[in-house]
């Protein structure tokens, strides 16, 4: 069994919470320092950090001295995970790869850097190879791999399969997007009780350009972009956990919903026979019952890292329209990045 040391930047976040949670039993991944800002650093995780899980801190965690963010305190790690501010991801995850700490981030800093993998392992588990592009340590000991954008993660993938099949023409959406994907305090209650805020500063960007990137073909150390338009509204809903997304989806090929259904309910993901500790057996499950998927009732199907279907019909703009959901700060933030170390492990990268 392989046996690794992992710190968390950001651990007092709540992506960094849900890192100190999601990692209380890895078989794989011990968690051996934590790291936050200045008005953490020197407390004790247990005074630093405002709990918001629904499960116990975990007493390994609770008791450990929060450190800064300065990789020479992360000497005893073999790689970071970060759930840091995007304010400072740029300069501290730069720093630690070029102190040959590894580091598997949520940030979106990196995202569309062209050397930096863009990783959701069932749909481009091959970009992992452009980390060799990388220069920030001279022996290839530091680099960055990231994660997608909560929303995206549960697009592309749906769209892997369809693109595969049919090529994607278009794409419009609209995500239904939870609180805790603000981040802790996030949005303040009397402006979300009871409401829907029908913009999300940033997020819309991030929805246009990072599956491009994600269903991009690697060829000879770079990633050619696909290229179609994606038209995304983001908005934000008094639900704890889960961003709900419909989308509707154009093919270059002729194709129904039907046909769209059958490949996403049968898509076997490429990783399945890894053996990776956090992958679900089935990277999407479609839904027969119509008023599926739900984000209360559905958000933590195979311990959150599994993506929801429902509804999968023709449509009367472009070919075919669906729902997804998937729970924001597990499959799209925290359990993502755990996954991305597991393959990274897998495939040697982490050693
Ligand atoms: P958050 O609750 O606001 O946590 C931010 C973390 O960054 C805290 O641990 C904070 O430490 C730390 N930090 C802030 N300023 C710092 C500094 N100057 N030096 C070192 N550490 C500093 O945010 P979050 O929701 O967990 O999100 C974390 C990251 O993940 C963001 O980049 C976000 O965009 C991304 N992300 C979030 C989600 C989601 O669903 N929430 C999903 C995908 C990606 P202190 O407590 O000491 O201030």
């Amino acid at each position: 069994m392989p046996s690794y040391n992992a710190g968390v930047l950001g651990a007092t976040g709540a992506v960094g919470q849900k890192f100190i949670r999601l990692l209380e039993n890895h078989p794989w991944f011990t968690v051996k320092a934590l790291g936050a800002s200045e008005r953490s650093a020197g407390k004790s995780y247990r005074e630093a950090a405002n709990w918001i899980e629904s499960t116990p801190m975990p007493e390994l965690a609770a008791g450990m001295k929060v450190r800064s963010c300065k990789a020479e305190e992360f000497k005893d790690v073999d790689f970071v995970f970060s759930g840091l501010d995007s304010s400072v991801a740029t300069e501290i995850e730069g720093e630690f790869a070029k102190a040959g700490i590894p580091v598997i981030s949520n940030a979106k800093n990196f995202r569309t850097d062209p050397t930096v993998p863009l990783l959701i392992p069932e749909v481009n588990p091959d970009h992992i190879e452009l980390i060799r592009e990388q220069n920030f340590t001279k022996d290839g000991s530091g680099w960055i791999v990231t994660n997608p954008n909560c929303v995206v993660v549960p697009l592309v993938t749906t769209l892997k399969p369809l693109h595969e099949a049919f090529g994607i023409k278009s794409v419009i959406l609209t995500s239904m997007q939870a609180i805790s994907g603000a981040g802790y305090p996030g949005v303040p209650s009397l402006d979300i009780l009871g409401n829907v805020i029908p913009l999300i500063g940033g997020e819309e960007s991030k929805i246009h350009e990072e599956p491009l990137k994600l269903l991009a073909e690697l060829k000879d150390g770079k990633l050619i972009h696909t290229d179609f338009p994606v038209q995304a509204t983001a908005t934000r809903v008094p639900v704890i956990n889960g961003h709900l997304l419909t989308v509707t989806v154009g093919f270059e090929k002729s194709a129904d919903a039907a046909e769209a259904e059958k490949l996403m309910r049968d898509w076997e993901s490429p990783i399945a026979d890894l053996g990776l500790p956090s992958a679900p057996p089935k990277p999407i499950k479609v839904h027969d019952d119509e008023r599926y998927p739900q984000p209360r009732l559905h958000a933590d199907s195979e311990q959150g890292m599994q993506t929801a279907v429902g509804r999968v019909r023709n449509a009367n703009v472009l070919d075919i329209t669906y729902v997804a959901m998937a729970h924001n700060t597990v499959r799209g933030a925290a359990g993502g990045a755990i996954l991305n170390a597991e393959l990274l492990v897998k495939k040697g990268f982490i050693s």
